[in-house]
């Protein structure tokens, strides 16, 4: 049921977006392993003075990092290991510019570009792509979509890569290049991602609700009234979780009392936690997406005339890798 609502929930936003009345509702997307699941990988190195028997440096798939950053210096498996940010050394390199100016290597683009040339990239969607593949489809509905992305490219790099999508079919068209946030340069990419959802929030905060907006469910789930619609999936349970609490700790300061929050968290390999998509629900908790906004969705859905029944089938797992 879970994932069932997942997908009802994005569905919701994007055909809100795309319907008649054009309500202007934001989708914001992490991008490794919630969008698409790039071969690029991260490097941890032995520490300093670790045993000498252990390999100097791990290349691992942003995938399995996900899950092993928490535990990079701490009693375990990677105790002796550490992340590195130094020119020579950075356990990042390929998740940033390239430092050879415009024109030069876009690592993003070459990724994209094996993956397609290769025949891999349609078995190697994530989770959201379905999603964002839909939005795309909206130019009304593309003008809000963000990316949220721990990677440290230029966002010129990152609105490249989806051109060369465009250019193979893959999407209609791309984000606006403002809305491709890439906060892998901060010293807590997870409270950056946050930072940066909160000013979107105050922004769209200001701008009032015209009455003439459908009513759907409350975040409270109970009565329905008109709202700002904000989404966000990130398969790292790290940044939704900061994610979650920053924003309802927000709102049981009062704030974003016009905007209906919805979090998406897709990971697919996560041993404690399962793919979950909430509502916040504006008193600094949140709850499960609930039944009755499955059925706004279809009925949304139904008036504007979409035929949602392959998307509503499509399951995340499908597209998980299988590692
Ligand atoms: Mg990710």
């Amino acid at each position: 049921m879970r994932l069932r609502n997942f997908v009802f929930g994005l569905l919701f936003f994007a055909s809100a977006q795309a319907g008649a009345g054009s309500v202007p509702v934001t989708m914001c997307f992490d991008i490794d392993d919630n969008l698409l699941f790039l071969p690029t990988k991260i490097s941890i190195f032995k520490k300093v003075g670790a045993d000498p028997a252990l390999e100097n440096e791990i290349r691992v798939s942003t995938h399995d990092f996900a899950l092993i950053r928490e535990q990079l210096g701490r009693p375990g498996k990677y105790e002796q290991y550490e992340t590195r940010k130094t020119p020579e050394t950075s356990s990042f390199r390929t998740f940033s510019d390239a430092g050879d100016g415009p024109g030069g290597r876009n690592y993003i683009l070459e990724d994209v570009k094996e993956m397609i040339e290769g025949g891999t990239f349609d078995a190697n969607v994530g989770p959201a792509w379905k999603s964002f593949v839909y939005a795309m489809q909206s130019e009304e509905a593309a003008k809000h979509v963000c990316f949220a992305t721990a990677r440290s490219h230029h966002p010129q790099e990152v609105l490249e890569m989806l051109e060369y999508l465009v250019s193979k079919g893959k999407i209609s068209r791309t984000p606006l290049q403002k809305n491709l946030h890439c906060v892998g340069g901060a010293e807590n990419p997870s409270a950056e991602k946050a930072k940066v959802f909160r000013e979107m929030l105050a922004k769209l905060e200001a701008q009032p609700v015209p009455n003439t907006w459908p009513k759907i469910r409350k975040p409270s789930g109970t009565g329905k009234a008109a709202y700002h619609l904000w989404t966000f999936s990130d398969d790292d349970w790290g940044n939704y979780e900061k994610t979650r609490d920053v924003i309802a700790e927000d709102m049981k300061a009062g704030k974003y009392g016009n905007i209906k929050v919805m979090l998406f968290f897709t990971g697919l390999n996560n041993p404690k936690h399962a793919p979950e998509a909430i509502v916040l629900d504006g008193q600094g908790g949140w709850r499960p997406i609930e039944r009755n906004e499955e059925q706004d969705v279809a009925r949304m859905l139904k008036v504007q005339g979409f035929d949602c029944d392959e998307l509503l089938r499509f399951d995340p797992r499908a597209n998980a890798p299988g590692h």
